[in-house]
């Protein structure tokens, strides 16, 4: 595995530094937002919805969430982009079968979260759906995102890590689905992906 990887854009202690800080900013935004207790002005904490977006989120997510001290319900969904050995995308659909939204969300407090905001058609496509299911507020939070116009033109309150515009694997991310367990953020040598293109 190793061997296939062309060089490390983000290490592993810039991954856990930066997640301390982002994990804070998400928390101390809820608390902001809270009402407080008319008795002792303590805020009144509502509990969160996260729904992740399958696969690439996975380990972003695990690592995320122990850092979010708060009520949280989990609903994952699914969505395919880059399927099999794509490294650009083949439009955005969801997968129904993998996919656990609730009929309605109202009321919920909802924070999507997704592995690389790219072409941004999976993170359009999501807001949409669970816009229709009408939260009291939604909100995105992604691991990368990469510097192209289409990624920096869709609305995003959190991200981790603003990257250049190149297909990157590991900490979730895939080539046909290899390559997600690795700890650092990397580039691939092109020879592993050009037979495929
Ligand atoms: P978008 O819909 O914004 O084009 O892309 C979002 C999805 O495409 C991501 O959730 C991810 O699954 C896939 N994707 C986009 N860029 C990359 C990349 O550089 N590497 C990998 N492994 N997947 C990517
Ligand atoms: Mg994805
Ligand atoms: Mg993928």
């Amino acid at each position: 595995m190793k061997q296939d990887i062309e060089r490390v854009l983000i290490t592993r202690q810039e991954i856990d530094q930066r997640l301390d800080e982002l994990a804070k900013q998400i928390y101390d935004d809820i608390i902001a937002d809270s009402p407080s207790c008319p008795d002792n002005g303590t805020p009144i904490i509502p509990d969160i919805t996260l729904v992740p977006i399958l696969t690439g989120s996975i380990i972003f997510v695990a690592d995320l969430i122990r850092r979010l001290p708060l009520k949280m319900q989990i609903r994952v969904m699914s969505v395919t982009s880059y399927p099999g050995t794509a490294t650009s995308t083949k439009g955005a659909s969801v997968e129904a079968a993998l996919t656990r939204l609730p009929e309605r969300l109202d009321g919920h407090h909802v924070l999507i979260i997704d592995d690389i905001l790219d072409s941004g058609n999976t993170l359009k496509l999501v807001k949409e759906i669970i816009a229709k299911k009408n939260p009291a507020t939604l909100r995105s939070c992604m691991l990368l995102r990469k510097q192209r116009p289409e990624a920096l033109a869709e609305a995003c309150e959190y991200i981790a890590f603003d990257i250049p515009d190149e297909f990157v694997i590991g900490y979730g991310l895939d080539y046909d689905d290899y390559y997600r367990n690795l700890p650092e953020i990397c580039t691939l040598k092109p020879e592993v992906y050009e037979n495929d293109l």
